[in-house]
């Protein structure tokens, strides 16, 4: 009989994979890492994928290499359908298995509020598979242009919704790509004349951020010819139609590609698993990111909401995730050699965005930083954080590359029957 803890972790996201690395090291311990997909994948850098500055393999890293070295750690490619609490067992599509303690760190999914319809006629920005077909679309649209000129107007006309990080890194790359990088590329059509909407419901972008940087942020979009609507709500959306309301009216936009980077929910293993869940599908977890009545089940990530000091849910960005993981991981272990536990505290290191080329926002420590110097901040986190040394020096040229030449090097069609 194995007399070896069996450690669970769903989800080789950042969270799963900070604790699988931290338990790794634990030789009295196994450990089963289980993800959906056969790849870690590094979000923050999605938005370059889908336009077309970097390739899947640059932020997408194969789970395997990554635990290799880890020989208490086995990599399943599956997906956790359920989870009985009770009985210490997952479910997987064809198989069960038992867990003495259990991670779930299976992040989020886009979210539309209650409007699945939406989902038909916008695309989310999620995994890589949202943003290929994003890199597609905006893509192709340059080339309809270019075979229709006489439709370029209606053709090179984007729609973003939601003006959080996401959104806004979206459409200031977006208004990049085509306002100074492909425009020496096509003859019978003027990129620079693409047209990209971003749609924020509240009254700022980057709300969570300090206002001077919102304003900021709104202003440098604007110069780079993003035309920022503020106070504007989405009321539906249909084929290449989003309809708005504000209070300076109703309006009816049309746009070739519509972005959707309003909201994200737990995926549903939370909820199909019988937990306590909040409005956005996050498990309530205690200070202990654990389940009341399950001390040995972890919820943590962009899965759990975690009371913060103020005692709002943690923000789902990845330092929550991989702090989180890491405590996980120590609390386990001090579990299994029956030591006392302390309470997860989350220590914030900041916030950044970009808006483009040489222009960022931070905040870190209480202080504000924007253009070149916060630039080359998010330039220099994004790699650090980046997992794997190739892929950091792939992405390093690539930028290089990107920064001199005015290039965008990724941009291949990958499915010609969208067309
Ligand atoms: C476009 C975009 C930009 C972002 N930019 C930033 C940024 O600049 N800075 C920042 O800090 N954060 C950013 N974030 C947020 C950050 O990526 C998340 O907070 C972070 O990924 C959360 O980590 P996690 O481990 O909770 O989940 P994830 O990293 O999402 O990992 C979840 C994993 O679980 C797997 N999974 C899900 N369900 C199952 C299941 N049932 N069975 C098996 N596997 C499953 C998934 O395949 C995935 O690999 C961004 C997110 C997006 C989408």
């Amino acid at each position: 009989m194995n007399e070896k803890k069996h450690i669970i972790v769903i989800g080789a996201g950042f969270g799963g994979l900070q604790a699988v690395q931290k338990l790794s090291k634990n030789k009295d311990v196994r450990i089963t890492l289980i993800d959906r997909t056969n790849h870690h994948l590094f979000q923050p850098l999605l938005y370059q994928i889908a336009t077309a500055v970097l390739s899947p393999a640059d932020i997408g890293i194969p789970t395997r290499s990554l635990t290799d070295q880890m020989k208490n750690v086995t990599v399943l490619m599956d997906e956790v359908t359920g989870i009985d609490k009770d009985s210490k067992k997952i479910y997987l599509h064809e198989k069960e298995m038992f867990y003495d303690y259990l991670i779930i760190a299976t992040g989020a999914k886009t979210s539309y509020f209650g409007h699945t319809e939406w989902k038909k006629y916008s695309l989310g920005l999620k995994n890589i598979f949202d943003a290929l077909r994003i890199r597609n679309k905006l893509l192709i649209s340059f080339e309809k242009a270019e075979n229709h000129p006489e439709r370029s107007e209606e053709l090179l006309k984007y729609i973003i919704i939601g003006g959080g990080p996401t959104g806004v890194e979206i459409a200031g790359s977006i208004a990049e790509l085509s306002h100074s990088i492909i425009n020496n590329d096509f003859r019978n059509i003027d990129t620079r004349k693409a047209k990209i909407i971003l749609i924020e419901g509240g009254s700022d972008l980057l709300s969570t951020f300090d206002r001077r940087l919102s304003v900021y942020t709104k202003k440098r979009l604007e110069k780079r010819g993003v035309e920022v609507m503020l106070n504007t709500r989405v009321m539906n959306i249909e084929d290449k139609t989003v309809f708005t309301k504000s209070p300076f009216g109703d309006k009816i936009l049309s746009g070739e590609l519509i972005i959707w980077a309003a909201g994200v929910e737990a995926v549903p293993l939370n909820a199909n698993s019988g937990f306590n869940v909040d409005r956005q599908k996050r498990a309530v977890v205690n200070e202990f990111c654990s389940l009341n009545e399950y001390p040995d089940v972890f919820v943590i990530g962009d899965a759990a909401d975690f009371k913060g000091k103020d005692g709002k849910p943690l923000p789902g960005v990845s330092a929550v995730a991989m702090q989180q993981g890491r405590y996980a991981a120590a609390t386990i272990i001090r579990k299994i050699k029956g030591k006392s536990i302390e309470p997860f505290r989350y220590i914030n290191k900041g916030n950044m965005a970009t808006i483009g080329r040489k222009d960022a926002v931070a905040e870190i420590s209480g202080f504000s930083f924007t253009g070149i110097f916060a630039w080359l901040l998010w330039l220099f986190v994004h790699l650090f954080y980046q997992v794997g040394f190739k892929n950091k020096v792939s992405i390093l040229i690539t930028w290089i590359w990107s920064y001199y030449t005015f290039g965008a090097s990724a941009r291949l069609i990958q499915n010609p029957d969208d067309i």
